[in-house]
């Protein structure tokens, strides 16, 4: 566990697993004077003056309103209104959610992280991925079944490793051609079907970068609700600093000290390169490495 607590971790809701396909008990619940619901406007939170997440009673929301219990705190529920909209648009990070990003606290920033994924989920499974027919919601929201043919649908969560390489006591860093200028940060991707997370961190550096990794060791991981990834932190040991940049994934990649990364990760304005966000696994996992 590092010390360095990754955003959208760490949240203090209780996800009550045990009551969710328990109807009537999901009814008292919501029927509850002290049951909240989380202020949204879209998929973006409204938050309080003090910067927290906004919630409303339940007698703000519809009567028959379809509600999905995010969790518990102290006894009290705390749900979120799932709106079933055939024509949604895709879901992409506004800039005015990265603002909000950096105000929002660790435990506010987790329980935003889950119900954003979750909401997204649903939107995208409304149908059968089996027999083509309707979902609908089920479990308080932590599911949908085929009207159909009956078979149950979960969230899903899409493993992506994000790794530092490591050669003769500098790290490898890099940057895609959209981000802001001056910003590098660890390189990431996708896990396939049949990959260990050893065996993605390995092949990904050495498609995006051209490195060999020989060892690859795990430091820590942060789900991220863009829309619903765990992000697996690594480093990973390689056998030369010689790079082979894919230019269609990586528009540069640089090795830094950790004098480099320290002055980076405090926003000196003479770093060499720009940090990741501090709500974003990357910074966690450079902030790691300076002191490995
Ligand atoms: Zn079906």
């Amino acid at each position: 566990m590092t010390p360095h607590q990754p955003g959208f971790s760490g949240g203090m809701l209780d996800r009550a697993d045990h009551l969710r396909a328990d109807e009537a008990a999901i009814a008292a619940l919501r029927q509850d004077p002290r049951a909240r619901v989380l202020m949204l406007e879209g998929f973006d939170p409204l938050l309080t003056p003090q910067g927290g997440l906004a919630w409303c009673g339940v007698d703000a929301v519809e009567p028959d309103a379809s509600l999905i219990l995010l969790g518990l705190l102290q006894g009290c529920a705390h749900f979120v209104v799932l709106h079933e909209q055939p024509n949604e648009a895709p879901l992409f990070r506004s800039p005015r959610v990265m603002g909000v990003l950096s105000v929002l606290g660790p435990d506010d920033m987790a329980i935003y992280g889950a119900a954003r994924s979750l909401l997204d989920w649903h939107g995208r499974h409304r149908f059968c991925g089996r027999c083509g027919g309707a979902t609908q919601v089920h479990k308080a929201g932590w599911g949908r079944r085929c009207s159909v043919c009956a078979t149950e649908h979960f969230p899903r969560v899409d493993p992506v490793v994000i790794m530092v390489a490591e050669h003769a006591g500098r790290a490898l860093v890099g940057r895609q051609a959209s981000w802001p200028p001056g910003r590098y940060s660890a390189l990431a991707g996708f896990l396939e079907p049949g990959e260990t997370m050893e065996e993605a961190v390995a092949r990904e550096l050495f498609e995006e970068a051209g490195v060999r990794a020989t060892r690859v060791r795990y430091v820590t991981s942060q789900p991220w609700p863009f829309p619903a990834q765990l992000m697996l932190a690594c480093v990973a040991q390689v056998q030369s600093d010689v790079l082979c940049i894919a230019t269609n994934e990586l528009e540069d990649a640089i090795w830094v000290s950790r004098d480099e990364v320290r002055a980076a990760l405090a926003g000196d304005k003479n770093a060499r390169f720009l940090a990741p966000p501090v709500y974003a696994v990357a910074h966690s996992l450079l902030k790691h490495w300076t002191t490995a």
